[in-house]
Order: structure tokens, then C-alpha cells, then sequence
């Protein structure tokens, strides 16, 4: 079969299209005929390499995926052949204290497809029974699969971490990405007043057509903490939701209100920064790390885009083919939205996407 494939840690040009064998389905997995797999930030990650993960080479990429499931483990009986899944990228033991609490992204064993086990990048995968649920029907197979890793990621900052409560104020970084668009979409659900920063006029624009309230440019405003508090009648934000690190960690906290929380799941811009603990305790701020989402995260989000009939924003779709043409644009931040990649080419991609818009709710 065709997939996107690094043969060892590297640049871009380590990206390649390779024909590997199909994967072999165990007892408790599923082997799926991959539609459609969206990019992650995880993705450029995974080739840089990651200190503590060893790869098996050549290592496919990719965390997420919708499909038709093609065979199903002995021990599977809740999806069948023939059924259209959306995958959650999250790998948990299910057996440890944390899997018992219900909490599975912070199982002592986590790990995500793509980084720990071969990815979506494919015409077919492989994942735990587990780890599929039943496509959203009034998706598309492109719009399904930019859903799971960055709007999970999104939702447990928001709710699960952050409590985001109706009617509060929340600031969101660096608006293109695909969790932040992720944040302002569901924040957007919660009746949030949400603030998005951005270098680009056009991506506050676009932010703007999806309800941000207001917009900061940090090239014109570089001060965002001061930007912030300008905005609220000096008051500042309930709520900081920061995916990009340490270049806005210090803007943070001034943004934040007194008792005002800041989530972090991302370091794009770096791991490293310093914080000021006077600042930190004298003002009551909560400071919080938070990566993917526990399986009730999931339900959730899956059930409220239902509801809210949410569609996630797809910056482009490209054929498999592409996977390297793919990666670059996102690591040059050229993107709004998600990149879809689809394993059957660009047109059937594209047609199946519009086809999906004017389709009555699953
Ligand atoms: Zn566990």
C-alpha cells in the first residue's frame, strides 16, 4: 500500500510516499480503509524526532484519520466491516491508576498514533478497537478527520482544564492553527468573548467571520499583555489558551484577569521561559499543562459538534501524494485551518467535501 513514510529523523525532504505492506490486524484492533488524515503540529515533531521515542522505520505518519473499517479483531464487536469510523489518536493502557480515573491522556503509558505506533498517513491502518468511534454523519470524511487530536486537544483545555464558564473572556494565540481555530469554535459555543492574536491581517479577518470578538496583531501590538488589558477596560481575560510557548508564556500573565487561569498544551515557539512568582501568586493566576483529551473528552466534543452542528475549518485538501508539499505549508504557519490529506486524490477530496455541505444531518 502507499503511504507517507520517514526513513529516519530529519527535514521535510525526509517525507516520502514509499509502497510498504498492509498492516496486520491483532485481535483487539480494527484495520481501516483510511478516506481522509489530517496534519498536526505532532507530525513535524515525529520527524524532527522526539527524545525518548524510538521509531521503528520506516515510520508512517499521521495521528488522525476517518475510514471504512476492513476487518475487525476477534475481540471487537462494536464496529463492523463496512462501517465509517473516526479514529482518536490517544493510546492508553486502560489498566493504570490514571486509565481507572477515566483520565486517559494522562496514563502513565500514553501514547498517540503516528508517534508510538505507525500512523494515518496510508491507504489502510491499523489502531486499538478502542481508539475508533462512528463518523459523524453530517461530516464530510475530510471535515471528520481534522476533527479528533486538535479539537480534542481544544475542548479539555477549554472545559476540562480551563472551566470555561458562559459568558467568560478568552484570549487565543496565534489564530491559524489548528487547535487555536479548534479553541475559537468551541469557546464560540460557550457563549465566550474570545480575543485571537495573530501576525496576519487576513487570519484576524477570517477569525473574525468565525466570531472572535476582537483581534490583537502582534506585530502592530507586540506588547499582547498590555493589548489585552486595553480590550477589557483593564480587566483582562478569564481565560489564556496559549498552544505556541514560550515567545507569549510571559504575555500571559499580564493578560490574565486576578484569578485568571492560563492552559498550555504547545511549545512551537519553544519549551523554555521564566516565570515571575510574584506575579503568579499576588495576582491568584492557576497555570496549566493539558495535552489531547480523556475518552469522556471525546464523547463530549463529538456529541456538542453534533448538536452545534460544528464544522472544523479545513485550510486545504491535497492528495496523499503530496504528504511533503503538505507538511511544509504547515511548518511555514501558511495555513488556516486544517490540512486534510486524502489517500484517493485531491478531486475526490474536494467533491465529497462539497457534496458534504449540502447534505441533510446525519
Ligand atoms: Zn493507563
Amino acid at each position: 500500500m502507499k503511504a507517507a513514510v520517514i526513513h529516519e529523523n530529519g527535514d521535510l525532504d525526509q517525507v516520502v510516499i514509499d509502497d510498504i505492506p498492509s498492516p496486520e490486524c491483532m485481535a483487539d484492533e480494527v484495520l481501516i480503509e483510511v478516506r481522509a488524515a489530517a496534519l498536526n503540529h505532532l507530525d513535524i515533531w515525529v520527524r524532527r524526532g522526539r527524545p525518548g521515542h524510538e521509531l521503528s522505520f520506516p515510520h508512517v505518519l499521521g495521528s488522525d484519520a476517518t475510514g471504512v473499517v476492513l476487518e475487525t479483531g476477534s475481540d471487537v464487536d462494536h464496529v463492523k466491516p463496512g462501517d465509517k469510523v473516526v479514529i482518536n489518536p490517544g493510546l492508553s493502557c486502560g489498566f493504570c491508576e490514571f486509565c481507572r480515573r477515566g483520565q486517559q491522556s494522562e496514563c502513565l503509558h500514553f501514547g498517540i498514533v503516528g508517534l508510538s505506533r505507525p500512523g494515518t498517513f496510508a491507504e489502510r491502518t491499523v489502531v486499538p478497537g478502542r481508539n475508533v468511534s462512528r463518523k459523524p454523519g453530517y461530516l464530510s470524511d475530510e471535515e471528520a478527520a481534522a476533527l479528533p487530536l486538535a479539537y480534542l486537544t481544544a475542548w479539555r483545555m477549554l472545559f476540562s482544564r480551563g472551566g470555561l464558564a458562559l459568558g467568560e473572556t478568552v484570549l487565543i494565540h496565534g489564530i491559524g492553527g489548528g487547535v487555536a481555530l479548534a479553541a475559537l469554535q468551541l469557546a464560540k459555543l460557550a457563549s465566550a468573548k474570545v480575543i485571537v492574536t495573530s501576525s496576519s491581517e487576513n487570519k484576524l479577518d477570517k477569525a473574525r467571520e468565525l466570531g472572535a470578538d476582537l483581534t490583537i496583531n502582534y506585530i502592530e501590538y507586540p506588547d499582547v499583555g498590555a493589548a489585552v488589558k486595553d480590550l477589557t477596560h483593564g480587566r483582562g481575560v478569564d481565560l489564556a489558551i496559549d498552544t505556541t510557548g514560550a515567545e507569549t508564556w510571559e504575555s500571559n500573565f499580564n493578560a490574565v484577569r486576578r484569578g485568571g487561569r492560563i492552559v498550555h498544551c504547545g511549545v512551537t515557539t519553544g519549551a523554555r521561559a521564566n516565570v515571575n512568582i510574584s506575579a503568579l501568586y499576588w495576582n491568584h493566576i492557576t497555570v496549566m499543562g493539558s495535552t489531547m483529551g480523556s475518552d469522556e473528552d471525546f464523547r463530549q466534543l463529538l456529541a456538542a459538534a453534533k448538536t452545534a452542528q460544528l464544522r472544523p475549518v479545513i485550510d486545504v485538501i491535497l492528495p496523499l501524494d503530496h504528504a511533503r508539499e503538505a507538511i511544509g505549508r504547515m511548518e511555514a504557519g501558511k495555513q488556516f485551518g486544517k490540512i486534510v490529506l486524502s489517500p484517493r486524490g485531491k478531486e475526490a477530496g474536494l467533491e465529497e467535501a462539497e457534496a458534504a455541505r449540502g447534505m441533510e444531518p446525519a
